[in-house]
C-alpha cells in the first residue's frame, strides 16, 4: 500500500521555469501529486513531510548515461576490449543495478540508458519494471548499434568473433535487422553510432547514407525513436537529415546542422561533464595526456556548439554519459555547472533536466514537472540550487528522493 505525503514549507520549483513558490505544500496520493499550493490544510491519512529551508524540484531525468559500465570497471577508451568482457553476465547485471542505484541517490529518477554492449541493462530495467528490484525508471536502448571496425567495434583485430553480436553490423540487410532485433528485445530507443570518437577522429561517418537511412525509417515504422552519438559535422549531418530524434554529444555543430535542428525539431543532448571529466580527471583513471588533451579539444567545441544551439533556438535536453571513464554514476549533477557555464541560468539547466527531457522522451504527461495529476517523482534539496547550482552535483546535498510517490532515500 501506497502511503499518502504531504510536503510542507519547501520552496517549490516546478520545473516549468517559472518563478519558485515559497512555503509551498506538495499533497501526494497514491502515487500521484493530488493537489499544489501554499499552506494548504493537510488531510488526516497524510504523512507530513518538513521540508523547510529546502528546495522541491521535479525528479531529475538524465537522458544519456550507461550502466553498463562505471567506476567498479577497467574503463580505459582504446585499451582492446570491451568493459568487463571477463565478468560474468550475472556480475555484470548487479553492477548495473548498483549503478542504477547511485543515480537514483543523486535524484535522478528517470535515466535514458544510451547504450550496452549485451543486453544486461535491458534486465536490470526489467527487473524494475515488474517490482522485483526497487529504482529509477529506465528508457533503455538496449545495445548500441555500430559498424565493423566502427567506434563500437571493440575486439583487437587479431581475434576471431565466433559469437553473433547483432550489434555490430553493415548494409541493409544486417542494419535492417539490428533495429529489429534491438526493438524485440525492449529497446524503447535505437541508439547507433553516427560518428567515431574522441580516439578514432577518422570515423567521420561510421554508418553510409543509406545504412542511416534504414535505421531511422525502420525505428520509426516501429514506433521508437532513434538517437545517434555524434562527434564530427559529415556523420551528425547525415544523421539529422536522416530524421534521428535526438544528436548526442553533437561536437563541431555547424551553422548548416544548426539550420536542420531548427527545422526539424532534433533535439541535442551535449554531454559537456563526461568531457569535462575526461579531461580535468582523466589522469587519475590512468588516461593518457593524449586521451586527456583531446577531450579537452571535444570540451571546448561542445561548449561552443551549445551557445551557437541555445542561442539559434534548438531545444536542448540534458544527458551525463554517466558510467564513460572519469565521469561517475551518482555525479551526474555535475552537468547542471556545465550548462551554467555555457550561459544558461540554473533555472533553465534545471528545465533541461525536468521538463524538456521529459518532452523529449514523450513522458511529460506523467513526469518531468510538479503538477497535480502526474506520477509523484519528486526530489528535496538542501539548499537554493539558483544561487548555487552546484550543490545539484553532490548527492549529499538531495534529501530525499520520491519515484512515483515511493520514497527511496530520505536523509
Ligand atoms: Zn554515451
Amino acid at each position: 500500500m501506497l502511503k499518502n505525503y504531504a510536503i510542507c514549507g519547501a520552496v517549490l520549483i516546478d520545473g516549468n521555469g517559472g518563478e519558485p513558490v515559497a512555503n509551498s505544500t506538495v499533497l501526494v496520493r497514491d502515487g500521484r501529486i493530488a493537489e499544489i499550493g501554499v499552506n494548504l490544510p493537510i488531510p488526516a491519512d497524510m504523512t507530513v513531510i518538513d521540508a523547510k529551508g529546502k528546495t522541491l524540484l521535479p525528479g531529475f531525468i538524465d537522458a544519456h548515461l550507461h550502466l553498463c559500465m562505471g567506476d567498479k570497471d577497467l574503463s580505459i577508451p582504446g585499451s582492446g576490449l570491451p568493459l568487463g568482457l571477463a565478468d560474468h553476465a550475472g556480475l555484470r547485471v548487479l553492477k548495473s543495478y548498483d549503478y542504477a542505484l547511485k543515480n537514483l541517490n543523486a535524484g535522478f529518477t528517470t535515466l535514458r540508458d544510451a547504450g550496452d554492449y549485451t543486453d544486461n541493462t535491458m534486465q536490470v530495467k526489467k527487473a524494475i519494471d515488474q517490482g522485483i528490484v526497487h529504482g529509477p525508471r529506465i528508457i533503455s536502448s538496449n545495445m548500441f548499434l555500430s559498424t565493423t571496425g566502427g567506434h563500437n567495434d571493440l575486439y583487437p583485430s587479431f581475434l576471431q568473433r565466433t559469437d553473433n553480436p547483432k550489434n555490430n553490423c553493415d548494409g541493409p540487410v544486417e542494419v535492417l535487422k539490428a533495429v529489429r532485433y534491438q526493438i524485440h528485445r525492449g529497446a524503447e530507443w535505437v541508439k547507433f553510432f553516427a560518428t567515431g570518437g574522441i580516439m578514432d577522429p577518422h570515423l567521420k561517418q561510421e554508418f553510409n547514407d543509406e545504412e542511416v537511412a534504414i535505421i531511422v525509417r525502420e525505428t520509426h515504422a516501429r514506433q521508437k525513436k532513434v538517437f545517434a552519438h555524434c562527434m564530427w559535422e559529415q556523420g551528425t549531418l547525415a544523421a539529422v537529415r536522416a530524421g534521428i530524434d535526438s544528436v548526442e554529444h553533437g561536437s563541431r555543430l555547424t551553422e548548416e546542422i544548426i539550420d536542420e535542428m531548427v527545422k526539424r525539431g532534433t533535439w541535442y543532448v551535449p554531454t559537456l561533464c563526461v568531457l569535462d571529466a575526461s579531461a580535468t580527471m582523466g589522469r587519475d583513471y590512468g588516461l593518457s595526456e593524449y586521451y586527456c588533451g583531446r577531450a579537452k579539444w571535444f570540451y571546448d567545441s561542445n561548449l561552443e556548439g551549445v551557445k551557437m544551439a541555445k542561442e539559434r533556438g534548438v531545444k536542448i535536453a540534458f544527458g551525463s554519459d554517466s558510467g564513460f571513464n572519469a565521469q561517475k554514476h551518482g555525479t551526474n549533477g555535475r552537468e547542471f555547472i556545465q550548462y551554467v557555464k555555457a550561459g544558461f541560468t540554473p533555472m533553465e539547466a534545471i528545465v533541461c533536466a525536468t521538463r524538456n527531457n521529459a518532452e523529449m522522451l514523450d513522458l511529460l504527461d506523467e513526469i518531468g514537472t510538479v503538477e497535480t495529476g502526474k506520477l509523484a517523482d519528486l526530489v528535496l534539496v538542501d539548499g537554493d540550487p539558483l544561487a548555487d547550482i552546484s550543490i545539484l552535483a553532490n548527492a549529499d546535498n538531495i534529501t530525499m528522493v520520491m519515484r512515483s510517490g515511493v520514497i527511496y532515500k530520505q536523509l
